[in-house]
């Protein structure tokens, strides 16, 4: 499916619907920002999503609406769910897809965080 990154929203995507609490995650942290979770299809042994809990399609959604307040708030979270996982020593990958082109599945922004293992260069 091609994801259009700048909207409009899909309020019944799936990661709408966890935040929801409709359908179930396996959840690693959550803040008045963002909840992370483990992604259902690992690319890594460690694979957590982020997402914001307002309703932004993609990152090019995100920055050009968020507050600079929530932009902090998010992103600070990222860093502090990688710290909490432990992966500060080894170090990890964060990556982002927006739009047709990066192959985005899930039409709500989100940040993968990948670690636990040296992980092969681009692409993952
Ligand atoms: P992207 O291609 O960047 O949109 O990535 C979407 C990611 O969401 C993929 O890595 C999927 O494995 C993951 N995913 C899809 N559905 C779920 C779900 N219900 N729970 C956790 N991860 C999911």
């Amino acid at each position: 499916m091609r994801i259009n990154g700048k909207g409009p929203y899909d309020p019944q995507n799936v990661f709408a619907r966890i935040l929801r609490d409709e359908i179930p995650c396996k959840k690693v942290f959550e803040n008045e920002w963002v909840v992370a979770f483990h992604d259902i299809s690992p690319k890594a042994p460690v694979h957590v999503l982020i997402i914001p809990r307002q309703p932004y399609v993609s990152f090019m959604d995100f920055h050009s609406k968020a507050s600079p307040e929530e932009i902090v708030g998010v992103m600070h979270s990222v860093g502090e769910v990688a710290r909490q996982l432990g992966l500060e020593e080894n170090g990890y990958r964060l990556i982002t897809n927006a739009g047709p082109d990066s192959g985005q599945e899930v039409p709500h922004f989100h940040i993968h965080l990948l670690g636990g293992k040296a992980l092969p260069l681009f692409p993952v």
